[in-house]
């Protein structure tokens, strides 16, 4: 089967569940987050990749806030950001759908790119209501395929990823596709961490540690974040600790400052240090720290 890819842009008003449900298709997944403090159109980007696929998510928030004074320049930054989209994911709810914006669909039509009409948060309605709003929906965007989710209680969470497969085009992928295509991010988390220990420690100690960032999660609200600082000797563990566990607050602190400035997000760092005694003469865990 041919290799399929391409930019997936998730659009709608704010509020209406955009990032719960980019978290949802990016799950544990997810390779690349980046979130910048001004908004682009690529202010959050997540990747999925299979082996024959790969999705290029772009989370593009409340760019539809519908002030009409606001309307036509707002407009205009739609345009510029679904200029590389290959999918629209247009995200609407039952409450959101009471005030559809003819113009703006009007706008996305024109465009001719397939469009997924997600109906989020149906776990606040009836049923016969959200069969109304399927009805509604696709006199809108008689093209379009419209499902019905709850993207907070992960409810055909898969039957949007099947539809989003079904009309990806077929490209080879964009981005390096082995589970270290999320490496960037968390490389530069684990080298913050590390300049830190730089920063405070002498001797030996910095040459010993290595900082492996295990888990990478970037939430709406906050981007959580879980490392390992690994050190060489048992004795060096107490004074990466240190008293009262002074030294590693103050290394996580300070850490997390300046991951927060460069994601542009709130961050909760959770450090743990482990003792590894071969981690730096080790080729499989060298590969595993990304030295290569
Ligand atoms: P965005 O502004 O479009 O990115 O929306 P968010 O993803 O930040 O979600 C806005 C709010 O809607 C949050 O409080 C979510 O928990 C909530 N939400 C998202 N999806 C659902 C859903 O399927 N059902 C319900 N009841 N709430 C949801
Ligand atoms: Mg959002």
């Amino acid at each position: 089967m041919a290799h399929k890819a391409g930019f997936v842009n998730i659009i709608g008003n704010p509020n209406v569940g955009k990032s719960t449900l980019m978290n949802q298709l990016t799950g544990e997944k997810l390779s690349i987050i980046t979130s910048k403090a001004q908004t682009t159109r690529h202010r959050i980007m997540g990747i999925v990749s299979g082996e024959d696929f790969q999705i290029v998510y772009s989370d593009t928030p409340g760019i539809l806030e519908p002030k009409y004074k606001l309307q036509e320049s707002m407009l205009n930054f739609v345009d510029l950001a679904l200029t590389d989209a290959d999918i629209i994911l247009f995200v609407s709810t039952p409450n959101d759908s009471k005030r559809i914006n003819i113009d703006y669909a009007e706008k996305i039509k024109k465009l001719n790119l397939p469009v997924i009409v997600i109906l989020n948060k149906i776990d606040t309605v009836k049923q016969e209501e959200v069969i109304q709003l399927l009805e509604l929906w696709q006199k809108i965007y008689p093209k379009a395929k419209i499902v019905p989710i709850s993207a907070l209680h992960k409810f055909n969470i898969p039957k949007v990823l099947d539809l989003i497969l079904q009309d990806l085009p077929e490209s080879p992928a964009y981005f390096e596709k082995d589970k270290l295509t999320d490496k960037p991010m968390r490389f530069f988390v684990s080298e913050i961490i590390r300049e830190k220990i730089f920063l405070h420690f002498r001797q030996e100690i910095p040459y010993s540690t290595q900082v492996e960032v295990e888990s990478y999660k970037a939430y709406p609200q906050i981007t959580k974040i879980r490392a390992t600082i690994y050190v060489e000797r048992e004795t060096q563990k107490p004074i990466i600790i240190g008293n009262k566990g002074l030294s590693i607050k103050r290394i996580g602190t300070e850490a997390r400052r300046d991951i927060e400035r460069f994601i542009g997000a709130k961050v909760y760092l959770e450090l743990f240090v482990k003792v590894d005694k071969d981690w730096r003469n080790n080729t499989s865990k060298l590969k595993r720290f990304g030295y290569e």
